[in-house]
């Protein structure tokens, strides 16, 4: 029986029907396999001309001689070659009879079935199963089934570790128009950064051993490989080549015979084990996982998976196309989400590109966390953790730029120090996001606290919440500008959410999220002061804060300018916005999604109203305490009208805020826009990586938008809303150690509390009206029909 079977249930496969050139790079990151620790691109194990292949350890970044620092692409493990009597099976080369693709969401392993014809009219059926294990995060593997079909002949393997990569730096200029050069070369027109240089690579019976230095960060990478064939005869010669380490082995394969072979990889690096004992430990546990057979790794992987889904499926009934996008989105969170390392975090592109160069941006805080802080609070604790760990660069980036406290990076990488490089890679534009967007720093103490809500971790919050809730207000006080003519306080030359307006004054995102974050800092400050007597003097000590910084704060954030028309109801994105050209938006593309008007483009859309992604929106979305409903609305109906949706990170947002002010239909359309935005391509641009914050945001919308959950005053809330043919939503949050089970019909909504302490209730607010939820006992409430 072939590899196929052990496959789910169609629904939860995504598939690559055939092969085509223009489409690889795609494939090449939509079946990404990965563990938190490492994710690598879809590659094929043969190679081809025009692939893009990636493997990226989390937290393994390397600056040398690059614009900024680079998520590091990493030795490639995949490569096997088949050669049918010296000729290589490639799909480039090769006759393709049949080629498919196929990724298992739901058990994590990514299948292949090719049949080749080659020059000399051999057919050979290749099937392989690849997979990054969840059971142990340093091992993958690839398992293979080769059958010469029409033909008995010398059949050999060749197994490699590439030490060879480079990371893309940067890209020609393509002036005036983006030139479409061959697939098979276009990633060779751009520069490469190398940041890796050989240590070690043996080549021998006991395994394959590369290991690589990274050329500034110094960071030891060692792979150790094995490959299992179960040929009858077998010749096996070692090679070991400049930056990489193979294996070949070769057998006379009978016609019809099917062969095994199993390749298996260890990987470590220094920032895991000292580096002296890689190699050892490397191969030795390689070994260990060897011994025991590849079908038990694949079941421990499969059995980890199991429990991930547990905790983090969501079920759509009557509507499978939107269900199968959900979870492909929740597939790749899960395979980057590491509950293991609080020094990583997820960049904008997760493990599964090159995209943003893995940087980390408030994409995190904003658009993933809550997934994971709702479905696996330990990978949210490692992640908040991140910034905790990396706050003495954030204190130095603070310094470098004449303020006090903790200024985060806009994009952050290994340290914590600002990221962001200062031109396209085309060298054409200047970014000033990494001056500009300071919201960033409000928005990582927001995380802190969405967490500290949701679970009610007290070690975290006094360890580390705290200080950064602390240090943030400090930011705020010394970065916040005062006018002295007009009294008040005031944040000059920004960047918004909105990135088509730079250079702009008093956006009110940031200006508000500012006075949150001095007010939050203020609270706690108070509660330290009256509630936890004993810690209060530790932290003051700590953070050398006195009483008299705390009442600054304060005079300070009562002083916010935030530029609001409350007769209109309507908030001006910023100082001057509402003198800016009005231009309409009046043609749409075929998903309904804006065109730019006439003339205008992502440079030039700043002298217009136009807007990249939500700004005021965001604000009404993340606080929706501070806004009642007729600003909702107002706000929503002015902006989105304005909205060019050229961030993935904006639909979802729409989709939520849609249903909140009933707008329902565009509402859906937002959804299944961020939903497909990787399934589909329809950014353009997932070659580079998944778009991570749509993936988080996606769930975002099941979860907040459709199944209606928002956090208000500490409590669970509850505001459904389902489109007609979505006959049942259900999910479960994790709340405070416990499981709320939800269930959404059109005409009720089922509530039910898990918990090990059957004694414990919990209150929640469906429709603005308190139930009590007890322990294993469903609470039902019926809907009515003008609630919906
Ligand atoms: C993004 C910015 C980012 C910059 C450089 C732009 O495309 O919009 O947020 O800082 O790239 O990475
Ligand atoms: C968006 C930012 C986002 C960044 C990384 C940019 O295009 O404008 O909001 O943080 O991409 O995803």
């Amino acid at each position: 029986m072939g590899l196929r079977s052990i496959l789910s249930s169609p629904e939860w496969l995504v598939d690559e029907p055939e092969y085509n050139l223009e489409k690889i790079n795609f494939y090449e990151t939509i079946f990404t396999v990965g563990n938190g620790y490492l994710g690598t691109r879809g590659s094929l194990e043969e190679g081809i001309k025009g692939e893009l292949p990636g493997t990226f350890l989390a937290g393994v970044f390397d600056h040398h001689d690059s614009a900024v620092t680079d998520l590091v692409n990493a030795p490639n493990w995949l490569p096997m070659r088949i050669r049918v009597d010296g000729e290589r099976l490639s799909l480039q080369r090769s006759k393709i009879l049949e080629h498919r693709r196929i990724l298992d969401m739901k058990k994590g392993l990514l299948y292949r079935f090719t049949q080749f014809e080659d020059s000399q009219g051999r057919r050979t059926r290749y099937e392989s199963l690849r997979f990054a294990s969840f059971h142990n995060q340093h091992l993958c593997g690839i398992k293979a089934i080769v059958t010469p079909e029409n033909y008995s002949g010398l059949i050999t393997v060749e197994s490699l570790l590439d030490g060879d990569c480079c990371n893309l730096d940067r890209r020609p200029v393509y002036v005036p128009e983006k030139p479409k050069f061959h697939p098979e070369i276009k990633w060779r027109k751009w520069a490469k950064s190398k940041h890796m240089e050989f240590v070690d690579g043996t080549a021998e019976q006991d395994g394959m051993y590369l290991e690589m230095r990274t050329m500034d960060t110094g960071h030891l990478l060692g792979y150790a490989a094995s490959l299992n064939v179960s040929g009858a005869d077998i010749t096996t010669e070692y090679f070991q080549d400049y930056e990489n380490a193979s294996q070949v082995s070769g057998f006379e394969a009978t016609q019809g015979n099917s062969y095994d072979i199993e390749k298996l990889v260890m990987i470590y690096t220094s920032r895991d084990i000292p580096g002296k004992e890689l190699k050892s430990s490397c191969l030795n546990r390689l070994e260990g996982e060897r011994s025991r057979g590849f079908d038990c790794l694949i079941d421990e992987h499969v059995a980890v998976w199991e429990g991930k889904w547990a905790a983090s499926d969501c079920v759509i009934k009557g509507d499978p196309k939107a269900n199968h996008a959900l979870r492909f989105n929740i597939y790749h969170l899960l395979i980057v989400g590491n509950p293991n390392d609080p020094g990583v975090n997820i960049g904008a592109k997760s493990l599964s590109g090159e995209g943003y160069r893995g940087h980390v941006f408030w994409d995190t805080e904003i658009y993933m966390l809550p997934f994971f802080i709702y479905t696996q609070p330990e990978t949210a604790r490692a992640l908040v953790m991140y910034r905790y760990n990396l706050m003495p660069g954030a204190m130095e980036n603070a310094k470098i730029n004449g303020f006090k406290g903790s200024q985060f990076p806009w994009e952050s990488a290994d340290t914590g120090s600002e990221a962001t490089p200062k031109w396209t890679p085309d060298m054409q534009v200047r970014i000033w996001t990494g001056e500009e967007e300071v919201q960033i720093t409000a928005d990582v103490a927001y995380g802190i606290l969405t967490y500290y809500t949701a679970t009610g971790d007290l070690d975290f919050f006094l360890q580390a919440g705290v200080e950064i809730l602390m240090n943030t207000a400090r930011f705020w006080e010394s970065r916040l500008e005062y006018n002295e003519t007009k009294d008040r306080y005031e944040l000059t030359s920004v960047i918004g959410p909105d990135e088509y307006h730079e250079h702009v004054n008093n956006n009110v995102y940031t200006n508000w999220m500012a006075q949150w974050n001095l007010r939050q800092a203020i609270d706690t400050y108070h509660w330290l002061k009256e509630k936890r007597t004993d810690e209060f003097p530790k932290v003051i000590k700590r953070l050398s804060l006195s009483e008299e910084e705390v009442a600054t704060w304060q005079k300070v954030a009562e002083k916010i300018h935030i530029p609001y028309d409350s007769e209109k109801k309507l908030i001006e994105q910023f100082e001057g916005y509402f003198q800016l050209k009005d231009i309409p938006i009046t043609e749409f593309d075929k998903n309904s999604m804006p065109a730019y008007p006439d003339g205008y483009h992502a440079h030039n859309s700043k002298e217009t109203t136009l807007l990249k992604q939500p700004d005021v929106v965001m604000l009404l979305f993340i606080l929706p305490n501070d806004f009642d409903d007729e600003v909702k609305r107002t706000n929503y109906e002015y902006y989105e009208k304005r909205t060019m949706h050229k961030s993935s990170l904006s639909p979802c947002i729409h989709s939520i805020m849609g249903i909140e002010v009933g707008d329902t239909t565009k509402a859906l359309q937002y959804f299944y826009r961020s939903a497909l935005v990787d399934l589909e391509d329809n950014q353009g641009n997932t070659e580079y990586g998944i778009h991570a914050a749509s993936a988080g945001g996606t769930w975002m919308s099941v979860v907040f938008g459709f199944g209606g959950f928002r956090v208000k005053n500490n409590q669970m809330t509850f505001k459904p809303w389902l489109p007609e043919q979505w006959e049942e939503l259900s999910y479960t949050l994790k709340w405070r150690g416990d499981d709320i089970k939800v269930t959404i019909r059109l005409d009720e909504g089922i509530f039910t509390l898990c918990s090990d302490d059957k004694a414990k209730s919990e209150d929640i607010v469906v429709f603005d009206k308190r139930y009590t939820l007890k322990s294993d006992t469903e609470v039902v409430v019926a809907f009515l029909p003008e609630a919906l």
